[in-house]
């Protein structure tokens, strides 16, 4: 009877990891925030133009800094500011 019972419990037992890395793997631990409007990864602001959620014009990991959809105009400043970084899209 000992035996089943632990059977049992060690196939109900889910570890948390299993969860914790399902949700790291949707998303970059480390947000990149918006130099213009301060939106970053996990809180998108709504694109005025196109009346959805923004996107990254650029965006530079490393450094965890971008210019989203919403704020165009900032790219002039970023190009002064973050010349290192790569455009995407
Ligand atoms: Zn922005
Ligand atoms: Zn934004």
């Amino acid at each position: 009877m000992t035996q089943i019972t632990t059977a049992l419990n060690s196939s109900l037992y889910i570890p948390s990891e299993t969860f914790i890395t399902l949700l790291s793997n949707s998303l970059p631990e480390t947000p990149a925030v918006c130099i213009g409007c301060g939106c970053d990864d996990y809180h998108a602001c709504i694109d005025l133009e196109l009346h959805r959620p923004c996107h990254w014009l650029v965006v530079d990991r490393k450094i965890g800094k971008g210019v989203c959809s919403s704020c165009p105009e900032e790219l002039e400043r970023w190009r002064e500011s973050y010349k290192s970084a790569r455009t995407i899209g």
